[in-house]
This record gives C-alpha cells, structure tokens and sequence, in this order.
C-alpha cells in the first residue's frame, strides 16, 4: 500500500469507525451467529496475490462484523467492562503507526519516561501511598504472575529462579472462594501446585473470612507449610464483593505473608474519595492490580501494576544477555518488570485518556454508573417478582426472577436460565450470569462508556417484560 492509498483509507476507516460507534448500539449486542459460521466463510488458504484493500474491507463489514459481540454498544451489560472511548482509540492508532517496541529505555526514551510518570499520576489519582511504583502490563493474570512469582522469590531468597523449587517447603497461598480464576492458573503456572492454593470460605457478603483464613494460616504452618501470598479481592468478578483488606493485612504482617491485591475491576471507582475505604490497610499491601481497560475508558489492553518494592520485582525478572546492554544509567528497562522481554507503548493511550477526560471528567462519569446502579437496586428490591442476590458495593447487580408461585430452587435456577437466554436473544441488550451460593444469578453490569439512563431503563423494562413469557 502506497502512502497515498494509506492516507485515503484512513480516513475513511476513521469514518467508518465514527459511523459505528454512533450506530453501535443498534446492532444486536451479542452476535447472533452459530459456531462455525464464521471460519465456514473463509477461504481454507491465504492468497497467493495481494487483494485489493476494498475487497479486504467489504468482507471485513460482511463476514466479520456480524460475528462480533459489541462490548462498546451503550446496551452492553454483560461480565465486566472492556471500555473503549475516542481519545483511547486514536492514541492507539498512532502506537501502532509509531511501531516501537518498548522493550527497554533506549529502545523509546519517551515510552518509558511517559510510563513512569503516568502510572505515578494515575497512583495518585487512586489514592495509593507514594512508596508504590507502577508498570503496565497486558492483563490482571499476567501482574498476578508476577506478583506471586516475586512473592515466591523473596520468600526463597531469589533461589527458586536459580535451582528450582526441589526439595523445598511447600509453598502455600490463600484467597477467597471467589476470587477470580487467574489467581489458580498464576498459582499452577508458577509452580506451586494448586492443591496447595488455600480458598477460604466467605461470608454472607461473599467476602473472605478472615477468621477463616487465620485458622487455616496456623494450621498450614502446624503442618510444616511455607505460606507465601495472600490475594485479596476488592471487588470479586461474581458480584463485586470486598475483602476485609484492613483484616487480612494485620494477619500477614503478623506472619511476615506477602500481599497482593485484584482490584481489576474497582480500582477505577477508587478514582472517588468516598469509595477509598475500599482500600483501608493499604499499607499492609505488596502488589496492587487494576485494570483501565476495564472500567476507565482505555481500550484493552491496558493493566495497571503497583509494586512496594521494585528491587525485588526487577531481581525476580532480569536477565542481561550481551545483546541487550545498554550504557544508559539511572533508567528504567521495563523489559525487566514483567514476563515478556517485547513490550507495546500502551501509556500514550492512558496519557490520553486521562489528559482528555481530566481527573474530574472520569470522577465524573464513574459516579453516574454508580448512581445508575443504585437506581436498578433499588427498582429490583421493591420489585414483587425479583430479589436482589448480592450487595451492589459499586456497578454490578446480582439478582433473579422469583415470582411468588415457585420457590424450589432447582426451578429457580432453571427457569433464570431461560430468562437469561431469552434476553440476549433479543439482541436488545446483552447480560451474563454467575452462581452465588448456588443461585444461578443474572449480573448487570453498568459501566460502559456511552451508557446512559434510558439504556438502563429499557433494559429493566426488557428483562421484566421477557419474564412474562417464561
Ligand atoms: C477481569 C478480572 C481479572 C482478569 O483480568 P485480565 O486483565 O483479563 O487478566 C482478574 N481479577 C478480577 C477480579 C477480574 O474481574
């Protein structure tokens, strides 16, 4: 493609783009197509000749806009957020015109530099202490490895790296029933064995038990176990409950554990004051993860890592094969703060956004999805033929259909199913489920970029609507 043809399809794709996002939200949210559809329209080999780039496009509209499910339509209710917003996307864009690896500070002076000082600001803004240091990485899994894997080192005095973990103590870790399915896969890949992943029951809030997890602590270390880590939620994926951080803080400090805390999704409402005692006993913490990609209007992938003590993170991580050293001092080389050695320029995205939107735009509109939420609980609670399931602490709703006639849970739980089912059939809005307890549980999640109160209040109608015909 000559740079005439680029320049003449780039604008047109930002038309086209522009076009979508003010159309998103009449297109069926979840994609209605079967399995196979999809890989059944494409050629079983790739060309030999080059095509041409508007028959490339057309079969882009064509064949793969209808297999998408469009997490930007302000109908989107499902899982959690994967916000995008314009000022995201267009730095974006010139990340990838840009090119540059990332690797290491000569490799983008002004990738590291600007990494450095956005991630303090955005520390800042969230209300974390200044000894925490910050790093992007691809996900909330890849800084959970890399938190339990320097938890694992400091505990081991940087041995395991050298000799393995042969013959040692077993290595014991603890987090809720309900955290999050990346904290049992970090858990395997980094060797500890899952069986000896600790999940401590919860409480009627679906948060951990401290109690609990003292006991079990005490009882690990009765047994000759070694415990490592402690992972504490703010803000679970089923329904956003919170881990008493203040509680499970005071029992690490008292047994010398490592800290490490998933705020995936609710590190982005920590941006308001009056939600920061989410995070009371801080300073007992480790390691914090949040994702803007999730819930601040920065397009995927964009994770936030906050680490005390940054030495034992780069002692866990660095390697200097002659081919990577460089001359240049008293910088940062991200490339040794994370599993990859290649590293994307995600902080002018994060830049952008929070230059666009300002500290009190985002505040802004966090607030309103929070108070959209309250609206729906409340509605859901004096409702006759729904019950909520769950608190609603920040934007995600957890209730059910249970009209007055059936109260055998099997049915219940069959008969949300159905319901869930029937609703994003309509393609009218998009909703995903969880079990608590058990009850097959219907999550409303309200923090999309473009939401708005109507969308909300169609959807309520929507779903009590459906649940007629059931
Ligand atoms: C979404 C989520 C994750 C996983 O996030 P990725 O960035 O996709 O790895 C982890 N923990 C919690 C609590 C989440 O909600």
């Amino acid at each position: 493609m000559d740079l005439d043809e680029f320049r003449k399809y780039g604008h047109q794709i930002v038309d086209w783009m522009a076009n979508y996002l003010e159309n998103v939200e009449n297109f069926p949210v979840k994609s209605q197509v079967e399995p196979k559809e999809i890989l059944n329209k494409l050629p079983l080999n790739a060309p030999m000749k080059g095509e041409s780039f508007s028959q490339i496009f057309s079969d882009f509209e064509e064949i793969i806009i209808p297999g998408i499910t469009h997490w930007q339509s302000p109908n989107f209710f499902g899982y959690f957020p994967a916000n995008s917003s314009p000022p995201s996307v267009l730095a974006e864009m010139l990340t990838a015109a840009i090119g540059a690896q990332c690797m290491s500070w000569v490799t983008s002076p002004a990738a590291t530099e600007l990494e450095e000082r956005v991630m303090e600001w955005l520390r800042d803004m969230i209300g974390l202490p200044k000894h925490f240091c910050g790093v992007i990485q691809d996900t909330a899994s890849t800084s959970t490895i890399c938190s339990l894997l320097t938890a694992r080192e400091k505990l081991n005095n940087y041995e395991v790296n050298k000799l393995g973990l042969f013959e040692r103590s077993i290595l014991t870790t603890y987090c809720s029933s309900e955290t999050h399915s990346s904290i049992e896969k970090a858990i395997k890949i980094i060797g500890i064995g899952k069986e000896n992943l600790r999940k401590i029951p919860v409480d009627t809030e679906y948060a951990l038990q401290s109690e609990s997890l003292q006991e079990v602590i005490e009882s690990d270390i009765d047994k000759g176990m070694k415990p490592m880590a402690v992972v504490a939620t703010i803000g679970t994926t089923g329904s956003t409950a919170i881990d008493p951080l203040k509680e499970i803080g005071e029992i690490c400090s008292r047994y010398n554990i490592w800290l490490h805390v998933d705020a995936a999704l609710a590190g982005t409402a920590l941006l308001l004051p009056e939600k920061r005692w989410m995070i009371e006993g801080i300073e007992y913490v480790d390691t914090f993860v949040f994702n803007p990609h999730k819930w601040m209007f920065t397009n995927f992938d964009c994770s936030a890592y906050f680490i005390k003590d940054p030495e034992a993170l780069v002692h866990t991580f660095e390697i200097l094969p002659e081919y990577l050293k460089t001359t240049a001092e008293g910088v940062k080389n991200f490339r040794d703060w994370g599993l990859q050695l290649g590293r994307r320029f995600r902080a002018l995205k994060l830049w952008w956004v929070i230059r666009h939107y300002g500290v009190e735009g985002l505040q802004q509109r966090i607030r309103y999805h929070l108070n959209l939420s309250e609206d729906l609980k409340k509605k859901i609670e004096t409702s006759v033929n729904f019950e909520l399931l769950a608190p609603v602490p920040l934007n995600t709703i957890c209730f059910r259909y249970r009209p007055s006639n059936v109260s055998a849970e099997e049915e219940l739980n069959r008969m949300n199913e159905e319901l869930l089912e029937k609703i994003n059939k309509t393609g009218k809005i998009f909703m995903t489920h969880t079990k608590l307890d058990g009850k097959f549980t219907l999550r409303f999640v309200i923090g999309q970029t473009a939401v708005q109160e109507k969308h909300v209040t169609k959807a309520w109608a929507l779903i009590q609507e459906q649940s007629q015909t059931l």
